[in-house]
C-alpha cells in the first residue's frame, strides 16, 4: 500500500532518481540565468528605433487629427483588442475605436511575418472566437498568414474597421475629473476622450535587442525574425529577434460618424483580458511607462485612482 508520496516515485522502479533529475534541471537552468535580466538587453532607442518602425505600411501617410468622444477606446488590434471589442460590438456598443500602432489589425501576426512562422498551440484552441466566425483553421498549427488573414475577418466581421485608429499610437491617457472621461493622446494629434479604455497593447510588442559587443556598430544588415528577412543572412549578429510584420489594406483610420447609441454602463469598472489561450491570465501592467508593455486590459479608474482587475470573458 502506498503510504507517502515518495512511495509514489519508488526508484528502484522508476529507473531514475528524480531528485537527480531534479537537480540537474536545476544546475542546467542555472546556467542560463542571468543576474542582470531584462537589463542584458539593448532596448530599439536611438539608432536602434528602427526597428519599431512598420515595414508593411507605406511611408509617409499622414490624416487630420481626430477629436471626438467615445464609448470605449481599445488600445491594441491584435487578439486581446479584437476580442474585447468583438464582445463589446456583440453587447450593442457602436461607439468604440480601436487604435493600434501597426497598418491593420491582427498584433503579433501582423508584426512577426519571417518564414515558417505558426502558432504553437493548436489553432483550434488558440484562434479566438472561431466558433461566432464559423471558422474552422486548415491547419492544426496555422501558419502566421493565415492568423493574420483571420485577424482581419474578425475585424470585417464585427466591423472593427469601422472608427479604427490605424497607423497610431497612443502615447498619453489620463483620467480627467471634470468630465469623468479618459482623455487618450496619440502620435497624430488626436485626442479621444473616452467612458471606458480597453488596454490590449500586448504583452510582446516591442522588439529585445541583443546587448553584445559590437551591436552599436555592426554595419551590416541585421537579420531579424521579422520584416521577413530569412535565416540565410548570417552575416548578423545572431539573436537579434525583434518581431514584426503585413498590411495589405494599409488602411488608415477609416472614420465613420460617431454613433450617439451608447448602452455602456456608466459604472466605473476594470477588466483584464488576456487574448492568449495557454499562458496565464495575469494582472493587468500598470502604464507607468507610455503604454508599452502590459497585457490586455481594461481600464477604467475611480476616484482614487486604484486600478481594479478582473477577468473578462
Ligand atoms: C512570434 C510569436 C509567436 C507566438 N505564438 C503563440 C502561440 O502559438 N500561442 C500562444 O498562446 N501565444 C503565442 N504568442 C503570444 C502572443 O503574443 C499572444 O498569443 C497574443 O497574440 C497576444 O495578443 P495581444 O492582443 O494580447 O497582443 P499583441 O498581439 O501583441 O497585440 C498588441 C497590439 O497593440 C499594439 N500597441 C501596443 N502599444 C500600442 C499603443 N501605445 N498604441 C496603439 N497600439 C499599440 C501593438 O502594435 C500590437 O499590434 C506568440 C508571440 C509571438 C511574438
Amino acid at each position: 500500500m502506498v503510504t507517502t508520496f515518495q512511495d509514489l516515485f519508488n526508484h528502484a522502479e522508476l529507473g531514475f532518481d528524480p531528485d537527480k533529475l531534479r537537480a540537474k534541471y536545476r544546475e542546467e537552468r542555472d546556467k542560463r540565468l542571468r543576474a542582470d535580466g531584462n537589463e542584458q538587453y539593448q532596448e530599439v532607442v536611438g539608432d536602434f528605433s528602427r526597428y519599431v518602425d512598420d515595414p508593411y505600411v507605406e511611408p509617409g501617410y499622414t490624416r487630420a487629427p481626430v477629436s471626438d468622444e467615445i464609448d470605449v477606446a481599445v488600445i491594441g488590434g491584435g487578439f486581446g483588442g479584437l476580442l474585447a471589442a468583438a464582445r463589446l460590438r456583440e453587447a450593442g456598443l457602436e461607439s468604440i475605436r480601436v487604435i493600434e500602432k501597426g497598418g491593420d489589425f491582427g498584433g503579433t501576426w501582423y508584426w512577426n511575418r519571417y518564414p515558417g512562422a505558426m502558432c504553437d498551440i493548436e489553432s483550434y484552441i488558440y484562434l479566438p472566437l472561431l466558433e461566432e466566425m464559423k471558422y474552422v483553421p486548415t491547419e492544426k498549427y496555422a501558419h502566421a498568414p493565415e492568423i493574420l488573414a483571420y485577424s482581419r475577418r474578425i475585424g470585417e466581421h464585427y466591423r472593427l474597421y469601422d472608427k479604427a485608429l490605424l497607423q497610431t499610437e497612443v502615447t498619453s491617457m489620463a483620467w480627467d475629473e471634470a468630465s469623468r472621461r479618459w482623455i487618450l493622446g496619440t502620435d497624430r494629434g488626436d485626442r479621444i476622450a473616452a467612458r471606458f479604455v480597453a488596454m490590449s497593447n500586448g504583452p510582446l510588442n516591442r522588439p529585445k535587442l541583443p546587448g553584445i559587443p559590437g551591436i552599436k556598430s555592426f554595419a551590416g544588415t541585421p537579420s531579424t525574425r521579422a520584416a521577413g528577412t530569412t535565416p540565410t543572412r548570417v552575416e548578423v549578429p545572431t539573436g537579434i529577434f525583434p518581431s514584426f510584420t503585413t498590411s495589405a489594406s494599409a488602411s488608415s483610420g477609416r472614420e465613420r460618424p460617431p454613433s450617439s447609441a451608447s448602452r455602456i454602463s456608466a459604472r466605473p469598472r476594470s477588466i483584464c483580458t488576456s487574448s492568449s489561450a495557454r499562458r496565464p491570465r495575469s494582472t493587468c501592467a500598470t502604464i507607468a511607462r507610455p503604454i508599452r508593455n502590459g497585457r490586455a486590459s481594461f481600464r477604467k479608474a475611480g476616484s482614487s485612482g486604484a486600478w481594479k482587475t478582473s477577468t473578462f470573458s
